[in-house]
C-alpha cells in the first residue's frame, strides 16, 4: 500500500477532535492512525507495517480480512443486514448450532449479546435468578468487562473507579504459583491451598447467599495463569456441593486461543454458564454470548427471562461467526495454534528467557503466552510496580517502543508482554516476531537491578 501521510493526518486530527477513547486520559494519548490490515499485519499512513502480536485486543483469532469471512459478511449484508431478535433467522440459528456443537457438556442454548461484558452481565443475572441468591464470588487478577456489574467482578485496577454498587460481590485469590498468595512451592500445594481458601470464603460468606463463582478459565489480561491440574475440577466440586452456579468466562481464552476450542477442554471441566465474545467471529462484527446448561435453561422454560437487547443475535455478526467457525474447522486453525504454539512459540520464548535477565517467567499454551518481566529474577520484583503509570512505568513503555521500532505490535499490561498473535500466524511470521521481541527485551534488560 502507498503511504499517504495527508490522509493519515486528517484521520488523526478528527480522532483527536471528536473520538473519546476507552480507559484513557484523553489528552495524554496518541492513537496511531491505521490505514489497513491483512492477515497478521496492519500498517499506518506513513508506510510503517506492524506484525500484530496482540491480535487487536486478543480477538482477531483468524487474522485481519479473512476473504471467506469478509465474503460471508458481504453476502449477509446483501440478503438480510439486520432483523429483530424475536424472529428465527438463518444466520442466528446456524451460529447458535455451531457454537453449541463446540461448547462442552450440555451447554446447548445460546443467548447472544453484543460483546463480552454484557455476556457477563447476563450470565450473572441468570445465576442469581436460577438460585434466588444474591452474591457472586470472583477472583483478583481477572477482567470481565467494562459495564457496571462486569467491572465490579473484575479483579484489576480498572474496577476501582467504579466500586460503587458493588453489593453482592466478594473477591478471592485464585492460584498463581509464580506470585503465590499461599506460600506454595509446588503447583499441587498452590492448588490445594487455593481450593481451601475458596471453600473457607464460601463458608464465611454463607453458602446459601452465593449465586455464582465466576472465573476466567485461563485469566487473560491479568497474566495468562494456567490453573494447576485439579483446580477447576475442585471449583466445580465446590459449586456442586453448595448449589452454586459455576460461570467460566471464555471471552478471551475461548475459540482456539489455547490450542483447543475452549480452555475448559484443557481441563475436562463443564461450567453451568460460559461467556464468549472476541474469537467467536474474530471480532469482525461485535458479538458475544452466554452458553447455558440444560438445568439453567429449564429455569426459564416456562418463566420469562427478564433480559434482552435489540441486537441479540444480529444477523451480520452471526453470519461472521458461522463463516469464522467454518473457516477455523476447514483450515485446521485450532490444531495449527496448538502445534505452532508447542513447536515454535514456546521453545522460542524459553530460549529468549535464557538470554534475557528481564524475563522472570514464561507461561501459557497454544497461542496464549505471557512473559512476566522482572527487575530481579531472584526476588521476582516486577519490572514496574503494580498499576504503575507515568515515570514509574517507563521501563515497560521503553520495551513497547522498542518492539514497535522493530515492526512488532506487542500486547503490554503492567509488567508483562503477552504473545497472543492470530492463531493462523505462519511459522515464518512467528519467528519474525520472536526476533523483534529479542531486540525489545534487550531494552527491558537495561532496567534489571
Ligand atoms: N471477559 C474477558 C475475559 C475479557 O478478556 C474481556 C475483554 O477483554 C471481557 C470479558 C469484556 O469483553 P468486551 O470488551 O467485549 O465487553
Amino acid at each position: 500500500p502507498q503511504p499517504n501521510p495527508q490522509v493519515g493526518a486528517a484521520v488523526k486530527a478528527a480522532d483527536r477532535a471528536h473520538v473519546f477513547h476507552s480507559w484513557s486520559a484523553q489528552e495524554l494519548i496518541d492513537p496511531l492512525a491505521v490505514a489497513g490490515a491483512e492477515g497478521s499485519y496492519f500498517w499506518d499512513y506513513d508506510g510503517n507495517r506492524y506484525l500484530d502480536f496482540s491480535s487487536g485486543l486478543v480477538f482477531t483469532n483468524i487474522g485481519y480480512q479473512h476473504p471467506k469471512v469478509v465474503a460471508a459478511i458481504q453476502e449477509q449484508a446483501a440478503t438480510m443486514t439486520t432483523f429483530a431478535p424475536a424472529f428465527a433467522v438463518e444466520a442466528r440459528s446456524e451460529a447458535a448450532r455451531l457454537i453449541a456443537e463446540r461448547t462442552p457438556g450440555d451447554l446447548d442454548k445460546i443467548f447472544f449479546t453484543n460483546g463480552g461484558a454484557d455476556a457477563v452481565e447476563h450470565a450473572l443475572r441468570m445465576a442469581r435468578l436460577h438460585t434466588g441468591r444474591p452474591k457472586v464470588l470472583s477472583a483478583y487478577r481477572s477482567y470481565h468487562g467494562g459495564t457496571q456489574q462486569a467491572v465490579n467482578v473484575t479483579g484489576d485496577p480498572r474496577r476501582w473507579a467504579s466500586d460503587t454498587g458493588t453489593a453482592g460481590v466478594v473477591r478471592f485469590w485464585a492460584p498463581f504459583l509464580y506470585r503465590s498468595r499461599f506460600y506454595a512451592e509446588t503447583e499441587a500445594q498452590e492448588c490445594e491451598r487455593a481450593l481451601e481458601h475458596l471453600e473457607s470464603t464460601i463458608a464465611f460468606e454463607g453458602p446459601s447467599t452465593i449465586a455464582a463463582i465466576i472465573l476466567e478459565t485461563v485469566p487473560g489480561t491479568a497474566g495468562i495463569m494456567l490453573p494447576p491440574e485439579g483446580y477447576l475440577s475442585g471449583v466445580r466440586a465446590l459449586c456442586d456441593k453448595y448449589g452454586i452456579v459455576f460461570v467460566l468466562d471464555e471471552v478471551m481464552a475461548g475459540f482456539g486461543r489455547t490450542g483447543t476450542w475452549f480452555a475448559a477442554d484443557l481441563y475436562g471441566v463443564t461450567p453451568d454458564l460460559m461467556t464468549f465474545a472476541k474469537g467467536v467471529n474474530s471480532g469482525y462484527v461485535p458479538l458475544g454470548g452466554v452458553a447455558i446448561s440444560g438445568a439453567i435453561a429449564e429455569t426459564f422454560a416456562k418463566r420469562p427471562y427478564p433480559g434482552g437487547l435489540t441486537y441479540s443475535g444480529h444477523p451480520l455478526a452471526c453470519a461472521a461467526a458461522v463463516a469464522t467457525l467454518n473457516v477455523m474447522a476447514e483450515e485446521g486453525i485450532v490444531e495449527h495454534a496448538a502445534k505452532l504454539g508447542a513447536e515454535v512459540i514456546e521453545p522460542g520464548l524459553r530460549e529468549l528467557a535464557e538470554r534475557h535477565p528481564s524475563v522472570g517467567e514464561v507461561r501459557g499454551t497454544g497461542m496464549f503466552w505471557a512473559l512476566d518481566l522482572v527487575r530481579d529474577r531472584a526476588t521476582r520484583e516486577p519490572l514496574v510496580p503494580y498499576n504503575a503509570a507515568g515515570e514509574a512505568n517507563a521501563p515497560m513503555a521503553a520495551f513497547a517502543a522498542a518492539a514497535k521500532k522493530q515492526g512488532l505490535w506487542p500486547f503490554v499490561n503492567m509488567n508483562r508482554t503477552h504473545v497472543v498473535p492470530p492463531l493462523n500466524i505462519t511459522e515464518a511470521e512467528a519467528k519474525e516476531g520472536l526476533a523483534a521481541l529479542d531486540a525489545a527485551l534487550s531494552v527491558a534488560d537495561e532496567h534489571v537491578a
